[in-house]
C-alpha cells in the first residue's frame, strides 16, 4: 500500500499495490466478482469502511463529480469526483494513468482524479480545480500528490496522437524515431497554471512500467487491465 500526505493525518491518501490482486470494477462478471473480493479484502485491511466508498467508473474523459452523500456506489462517466463529506471514501482504478489526489485544509474538501493522457489533454484536472473552488476552496490551501504513473521513459505516442499534444510540444521527446511524452511534467505545468504552490504539490516518481509491485497496462498487456485502486477520504 502506498500512502500520500502523510503530514495530514485526518486523511486517508493510498494506493493499492499488485499484492492485493486487481481491483477494477470490470465489465466481465466473472472477473468483476473476483475483483470485488479483492476490494472488500483491501478495504478490511486498512480499515476502509467499504459501504461508504464512491468510485467513478472511468471514460478517460474530464467530466468531475460532487458527491454529496456514499449512497451512489458508482458513478459512471466520470474521472474525478470531490467530497466534503466526512467519512466519504473516493476511488478511481489506474495502471499507468496518474491518480492526482487533492486535499483544500481549510474547508476540508478532498478530490482524486484519473489523469490519463485524454484526461491531461482535456482539462480534467482545471476541472477538478475549478469544483474544488466552485465549493469554497481556496487555491492556496490545496495540496496535490500525484501517485506514480507512466512515466517519460516509457509513454511512447504514434503520430496520430501528436495533435492532442499541440500545447504540450515542449513534453514531447523523441528517441530512435520514437515520440515520448511526460505527463507527469505536464499535469505539473496545467497544475501550477492554476494557480497550485508548486511547493504543495508531492510527486511520487515511480514509473509504474517498471515497477515490480504495480500493475501496468502497457507493459502487462493483459485482457482484462489489471489495476490498482486510488482512494482518499477524510476520517
Ligand atoms: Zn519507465
Amino acid at each position: 500500500m502506498l500512502n500520500f500526505f502523510e503530514q495530514f493525518p485526518e486523511l486517508t491518501a493510498i494506493m493499492s499495490e499488485k499484492e492485493d490482486g486487481s481491483l477494477r470494477i470490470a465489465s466481465d462478471e466473472a472477473i468483476r466478482r473476483k475483483n470485488q473480493k479483492n476490494r472488500e479484502l483491501f478495504f478490511e485491511k486498512f480499515g476502509i469502511d467499504g459501504g461508504a466508498v464512491v468510485s467513478a467508473n472511468l471514460v478517460h474523459g474530464n467530466h468531475v463529480e460532487v458527491v454529496t452523500d456514499a449512497e451512489t456506489k458508482i458513478i459512471t462517466k466520470t474521472d474525478a469526483l470531490i467530497t466534503t463529506e466526512k467519512g466519504a471514501f473516493l476511488a478511481i482504478t489506474i495502471a499507468d494513468c496518474v491518480p492526482v489526489f487533492f486535499y483544500e485544509k481549510e474547508k476540508g474538501i478532498v478530490a482524486l482524479a484519473h489523469a490519463g493522457w485524454r484526461g491531461i489533454v482535456g482539462d480534467v484536472l482545471k476541472n477538478t480545480v475549478d469544483g474544488i473552488s466552485s465549493l469554497g476552496g481556496n487555491k492556496n490551501d490545496l495540496f496535490v500528490a500525484l501517485g506514480p504513473g507512466i512515466n517519460e521513459c516509457h509513454f511512447e505516442i504514434k503520430a496520430d496522437a501528436l495533435e492532442s499534444f499541440a500545447d504540450y510540444h515542449e513534453f514531447i521527446t523523441k528517441r530512435d524515431g520514437k515520440m515520448f511524452v511526460d505527463l507527469k511534467s505536464i499535469i505539473k505545468k496545467q497544475l501550477t497554471g492554476l494557480g497550485i504552490k508548486e511547493t504543495n504539490i508531492e510527486n511520487n516518481e515511480t514509473c509504474t512500467f517498471e515497477a515490480d509491485n504495480l500493475f501496468s497496462f502497457r507493459r502487462d498487456k493483459t485482457p482484462f487491465v489489471d489495476a490498482m485502486i486510488a482512494i482518499i477520504g477524510l476520517k
